[in-house]
């Protein structure tokens, strides 16, 4: 494949070959005199023409994609463009050479299924496995658990974006710091990427990867008012249980994706918890802005010992005691979560052949902050971008201009994300599905299950989230109606059992399992039907993307 994307770039269309005129043979009387006016004045001339040129400006050709942004995202893209045979230049604001500091936090960022094929694909995944966490289940206060089909995996996303900076440097990615993208850096008619004073160039791609305020959106949106973001109505603080906090612990329970529910004045609030490999677990509170955002003010006095009340009183669990980070949560202020909402996520610039794509926070937001563990960011730049390469044919514009409407065509997945986000803080904050719900889902789960999770009747709607390897748009239309099923299914037992108190108990006896069974049978077929019929239409449009 390497080869045919090399044979691809030499046929570039910036690269044409210029026709040379040839010129009039000479009458032989004037050789001598051309000779001196060659020799003496037009080669000198030109030599310092090209010796200045050299100088000021590299030749047009110098990189074939140029990604602003050097977080996970960008760096995951520049490397598996480089490693796809283009030339790449990172393009970052930050001035700090490889230091990766988000307001002093230290964040993970746990990834699925998705998120480990990228960095397959991109042969980042060796040199990171070891640094990775497995987190099993979803882990309650009460020390109950909920199976993963297959683990999450957690990572520090500072080393995540540094080893990947380093994997990128080693393939040959020039990364050039304190040069972030300004209005103006890119030529929207032509193409053309300035690159500093009287430096260009001229690539085939640009990729927007500078965060959930990033700029280069507006290149392909240029209707967009001047901030695109918008704050979701979710907000959240950061905290750690430092090593010596866990240190009791047993690695089964560590490796899990914990989640605290709260209660009483933290009703609505939660706090999920991803094990880090020195041994501490970094906590985000998540709460809505409107519930959270003025009860703990920097500047009141003693508004630390307030919010210490609030975890033991909230959480229990001696979070209150655990927790480090306080003072500094607090005087960072309640975080807000910023999403995008971009009507395109890839274009073309006038008919340059140059084409910009947009990934990670720079697309959508920080949606997936709600510990879906979907993992957007790397799933859109595996799923959007990398997977395609491996279509048949050339990597010419019309290919390129299949992958710009195959990128806008998954931008549906964006609503589906925002929904599926909402319904799975829900989900987190209530301590998951209530008993019955939960029951007759395992009841159906066990029968119906199998250890493919793209094939199943029935799953637990996280694993869906996190694991399903088919679009995300599709992905909520079958939980829906797998949802709508286990609802009826929950209504029958509670009105077999009455209604009132205890309705809603945890476990089902023999012959209500039974029911349960002979009630989901008729639902099961046509369950499996909608998945494969939305797959198939999925699969069509991709491929009539590219016709
Ligand atoms: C507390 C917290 C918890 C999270 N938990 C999870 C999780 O569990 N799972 C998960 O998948 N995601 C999680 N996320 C989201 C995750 O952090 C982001 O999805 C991820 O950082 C996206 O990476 P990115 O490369 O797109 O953007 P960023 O990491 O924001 O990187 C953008 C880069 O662009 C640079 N930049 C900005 N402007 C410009 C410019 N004009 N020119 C050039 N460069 C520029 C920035 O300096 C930065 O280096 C979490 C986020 C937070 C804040």
């Amino acid at each position: 494949m390497f080869a045919l994307v090399a044979a691809a770039l030499a046929r570039l269309p910036w690269q044409k070959a210029v026709p040379v005129p040839v010129p009039e043979p000479a009458p032989s009387t004037l050789i001598p005199t051309i000779v001196t006016i060659l020799v003496c004045w037009v080669l000198p001339l030109a030599l310092l023409i090209s010796v200045n040129k050299s100088k000021r400006t590299k030749p047009a050709s110098d990189f074939d994609a140029v990604v602003y942004g050097a977080g996970p995202v960008g760096a995951a893209v520049a490397l598996g463009l480089q490693e796809r045979g283009h030339r790449v230049c990172v393009r970052e604001k930050r001035t700090e050479n490889q230091v990766v500091i988000d307001a002093g936090k230290s964040i993970n960022l746990s990834l699925s299924t998705r998120g480990r094929a990228l960095l397959t694909e991109i042969g980042a995944w060796d040199d990171l496995e070891s640094t990775l966490i497995p987190m099993v289940s979803r882990r309650f206060t009460d020390g109950s658990v909920e199976r993963y089909r297959e683990p999450l995996l957690s990572i520090n996303r500072n080393l995540l974006t540094i080893k990947l900076i380093q994997a990128a440097e080693a393939a040959g990615v020039t990364f050039e710091y304190g040069t972030g993208y300004a209005q103006g850096d890119v030529d929207a008619a032509t193409g053309t990427v300035r690159l500093g004073p009287e430096r260009q160039c001229k690539p085939r791609v640009i990729v927007g990867c500078d965060g959930v305020h990033g700029k280069l959106c507006k290149l392909i949106n240029p209707r967009e008012p001047e901030r695109s973001s918008r704050a979701s109505e979710w907000g959240y603080f950061e905290l750690s249980i430092p090593p010596a906090g866990t240190a009791s612990m047993s690695e089964e329970a560590f490796n899990n994706f914990h989640i605290w529910p709260g209660r009483g004045s933290g009703q609505g609030h939660f706090i999920v918890g991803l094990p880090n490999h020195d041994g501490s677990i970094t906590l985000t509170l998540f709460a809505l802005m409107d519930d959270m955002a003025r009860r703990f003010e920097a500047t009141a006095d003693g508004a630390a010992d307030q919010f210490r009340q609030y975890l033991a009183e909230a959480y229990g669990a001696g979070l209150d005691g655990l927790a480090v980070g306080v003072e500094e949560a607090i005087a960072g202020g309640f975080q807000r979560i910023w999403l995008n909402d971009h009507e395109r996520l890839a274009g073309e610039l006038g008919s340059s052949g140059t084409f910009v794509f947009l990934f990670g926070d720079a697309a959508l937001g920080m949606e997936q902050f709600l510990g879906l563990a979907v993992n957007l960011g790397f799933e859109g730049a595996h799923r959007g971008f990398l997977e395609h390469w491996a279509r048949a044919g050339p990597k010419d514009e019309t290919f390129w201009r299949g992958l710009v409407r195959a990128r806008n065509h998954l931008n549906a997945g964006a609503k589906a994300l925002q929904r599926a986000s909402s319904k799975n803080a829900a989900s987190m904050r209530d301590g998951c599905d209530d008993p019955l719900g939960k029951a007759v889902r395992a009841v159906l789960e066990e029968t119906h299950g199998t250890a493919d999770i793209d094939q199943s009747g029935f799953e637990s709607t996280h694993d869906w989230w996190s694991f399903c390897t088919v679009p995300l748009k599709v992905v909520e239309s079958v939980v829906d109606a797998q949802d709508e099923l286990v609802g009826k299914i929950k209504e029958v037992v509670k009105a077999a059992r009455a209604g009132g108190d205890g309705a809603d108990a945890g476990t089902l006896s023999e012959p209500e399992k039974e029911k349960v069974l002979a009630l989901a049978k008729s639902g099961v077929g046509p369950l499996l039907a909608l998945r494969a019929q939305l797959v198939k239409e999925h699969q069509a449009t991709m491929q009539a993307c590219f016709a």
